[in-house]
């Protein structure tokens, strides 16, 4: 399984310290696509009132058994609890896991969704904050939503949330201009720093919402744009085939 532990987490590094007080250092975030950005740190902590209203429409379609994966430092699922709601959060970073263990999220542990056993399924599957990211790339976007389809309950639904990037890409013909090497233009390669603290590269997937049809056309799911907003961003729902 794949687990970040605190040496490799400069994410997690910083969720600690934000959480515990500490000095908050800049999580730094390089990019193959963006110039060098920062994440500020208590965005991570964001309330409800705080999150995009995409974010906020989640929470509030949310139901039944919810399962919060990539949870971060939790802000989801403690929102979910604070509105009665049923939820259990996984996260590969031990130290986010430990944190939110200490802000009161009851049930959390350390788990990769790609990986391990899963006893359950669930009625709805959260990923937010580009949630379709975790696929990492387009070509392991299928297999990446058929794991999302077997802890999926028979009626329930997948919420994610995604920015389509055309729009950094597109020329005035209005075609794409792909970077060298890259095959699809949501395809980002991302690396983080905090401190000494340097993060292994990763792959983030960006995802249009046809594209994301397609592939859940292809595996029995149906997805719906549930809405979108004008920095290019939207919250879609994937649910089983009638
Ligand atoms: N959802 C949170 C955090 C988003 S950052 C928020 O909106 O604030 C993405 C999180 O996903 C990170 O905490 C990272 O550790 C976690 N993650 C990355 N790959 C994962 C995987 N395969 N399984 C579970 N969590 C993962």
């Amino acid at each position: 399984m794949l687990k970040l532990s605190p040496e490799a987490d400069p994410m997690g590094a910083a969720i600690k310290a934000f959480h515990t007080k500490k000095k908050v250092e800049r999580l730094r975030v390089l990019s193959s696509l963006f110039d060098e950005d920062e994440i500020p740190v208590s965005h991570l902590f964001r309330s409800i009132e705080e999150m995009p209203l995409l974010e906020q429409k989640a929470l509030h379609i949310a139901k039944g058994r919810i399962l919060d994966i990539g949870a971060g430092a939790g802000c989801h699922s403690l929102a979910l609890q604070e509105m009665g709601k049923e939820v259990e959060a996984i996260d590969i970073s031990e130290l986010a896991v430990e944190v939110m263990q200490e802000r009161g999220v009851k049930h959390v542990r350390v788990a990769d969704l790609l990986d391990g056993q899963w006893s359950r399924q669930y009625d709805t599957l959260l990923l937010l904050m580009n949630g379709t990211g975790l696929a990492g790339r387009l070509r392991q976007l299928d297999n990446f939503l058929l794991r999302l389809k077997h802890l999926l309950a028979p009626q329930g639904q997948i919420l994610l949330d995604s920015s389509d990037l055309r729009f950094i890409f597109e020329n005035e013909e209005g075609n794409i201009d792909l970077a060298e090497g890259q095959d699809y233009y949501g395809e980002v390669d991302f690396q983080m720093k905090y401190g000494k603290i340097i993060g292994r590269p990763f792959h983030w997937l960006y995802l249009d919402f046809p594209t994301l049809q397609a592939a859940a056309t292809r595996i029995n799911l149906c997805a719906e744009l549930i809405e979108e907003n004008e920095e290019h961003a939207y919250l879609a729902r994937l649910t089983h085939q009638l």
